[in-house]
């Protein structure tokens, strides 16, 4: 692998006017600093050194195409040039909103906007409104956007600090936060059914909610166990609780219908954002009439100036009609799975203790813990210092991956590029030795 020169270059000029030289605070995290890219296509990404990267970031998800799909940049090229915006409807989004309808267990009703975080912060005033409580039940580690009230509870320093599972300490994750988020919330262990059943029986009458995501993939990549996603639909239904998907990840990337058809357990309400618009800021808070009812009559705000704009629809409606034509998700599944299943094997010759855990279309690599991970706790075990030598090493040697060790698949990646990148984790293996 080359150098990073130029990146570092413009890293330094970008920090004289972008606070701390990048768009989003996660991008600060790349290797060996922000890096700076020139342009993607298909299932590679290049930055400004000429470095090319077989890339499995998928730019955090949502590239389930691949970068720069033709079909994806033809549409929004002709929606754009009949218009941008009308502060007004347009065939379009309906179009849209009846794919989404016909695909998605629980989209009855929906409304567009711009991305996860405030598609989020809509499904919390719904759920406010249809049960007349105040406070969600979230998971310790599950990632609901950025904004204050789903910032407690992300980040913890080690499990023991966490303390009591049924009352765990919750911390900021970042400053400025007001005190009354916290009390927003309960946060608890994910995954464990039992201890939300506990819970809800003491405090329902608190809580307008339960908001998870269906697979935990932004610590660890964590399956539901057997019964969870069904229990907490069968405890919803008893204590009169809103069920809320955050399918932000998983929406689109495990199958057309997302977690809730893949595990056959309706929400009430759901979030889809990132593989929805392949790259293009469009995201949908999805519900049963019900409750999205309260929406359509004007008694729960919703707005936005940007919402469904012609470019953000478009890239939504052509991304789908490519996943509809292509249905390459049991391709997915594989070569994830083959990926994943090489990994392994080569750690294991490598004598490198990495454990691989996910489903095909995202998993996760790690360190130091030989059991697979069940919630937040066990991923706060893991060899964090090892797991960062990998990912700069797959980086040096072409291969680009999320840096809390979270890979994503793409339709555009091969079979070729799944050898290829097995290839690549072997030698890095070795050489950490
Ligand atoms: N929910 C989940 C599960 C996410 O992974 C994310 C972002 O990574 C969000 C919500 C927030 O979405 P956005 O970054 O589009 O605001």
């Amino acid at each position: 692998m080359g150098s990073y020169k130029n990146s570092a270059i413009l890293l330094d000029r970008a920090k004289q006017v972008l606070a701390g030289g990048v768009s989003s605070e996660f991008r600060k995290y790349n290797h060996p600093h922000a890096i700076f890219y020139s342009h993607g296509k298909g299932s590679r990404i290049y930055d400004v050194d000429g470095n090319e990267y077989l890339d499995f970031t998928l730019s955090q998800g949502p590239l389930i195409l691949g970068h720069s799909h033709p079909h994806v940049l033809k549409s929004v090229a002709e929606y754009s040039e009949e218009g941008q915006l009308y502060a007004g409807q347009h065939i379009r989004e309906v179009e849209l909103a009846e794919k989404l309808n016909a695909l998605i267990p629980s989209a009855e009703l929906m409304r567009f906007c711009l991305d996860g975080s405030e598609a989020v912060q809509t499904a919390f005033r719904v759920a406010r409104a249809k049960t007349g409580r105040k406070k969600f039940l979230r998971f310790e580690g599950h990632y609901h956007g950025w904004l204050d009230n789903v910032a407690y509870g992300i980040s913890a320093p080690n499990a023991d600090a966490l303390g009591d599972r049924e009352q765990p300490n919750v911390f900021p994750w970042t400053a400025g936060l007001p005190d009354s988020s916290r009390d927003d919330f309960i946060v608890l262990p994910w995954n464990d059914l039992e201890l939300v059943g506990r819970v809800l029986e003491k405090r329902h009458e608190e809580i307008a909610a339960i908001i998870t995501e269906p697979i935990m993939c932004n610590n660890g990549c964590i399956l539901p166990k057997e019964g969870f996603l069904s229990g907490l639909r069968e405890l919803c239904n008893k204590y009169g609780v809103t069920l809320i998907f955050d399918e932000v990840i998983t929406g689109f990337r495990v199958g057309l219908g997302g977690a809730q058809s893949y595990y056959g357990v309706t929400p009430d309400l759901s979030i889809f954002a990132k593989a929805m618009g392949s790259g293009y800021p469009i995201s949908a808070i999805v519900g049963k009439r019900e409750w999205m009812e309260l929406v359509a009559a004007g008694k729960v705000i919703h707005a936005g100036t940007m919402n469904a704009g012609n470019p953000t629809v478009a890239a939504a409606l052509a991304t789908i009609e490519v996943l509809e034509q292509e249905m390459p998700y049991d391709r997915m599944h594989r070569l994830g799975r083959k990926l994943m299943q090489g990994l392994q094997r080569t750690a294991a010759e490598a004598a490198q203790d990495l454990s691989v855990q996910g489903l095909g279309p995202m998993f996760v690599t790690y360190f130091g813990v030989s059991q697979p991970l069940s919630d937040y706790r066990d991923t706060l075990g893991t060899n964090k210092a090892k797991l960062g030598r990998f990912v700069a090493g797959l980086h040096d040697a072409g291969v680009r991956v999320i840096g809390r060790g979270l890979w994503y698949i793409s339709a555009a990646h091969t079979e070729a590029e799944i050898n290829q990148a097995i290839e690549v984790a072997s030698r890095v293996l070795h050489d950490m030795n």
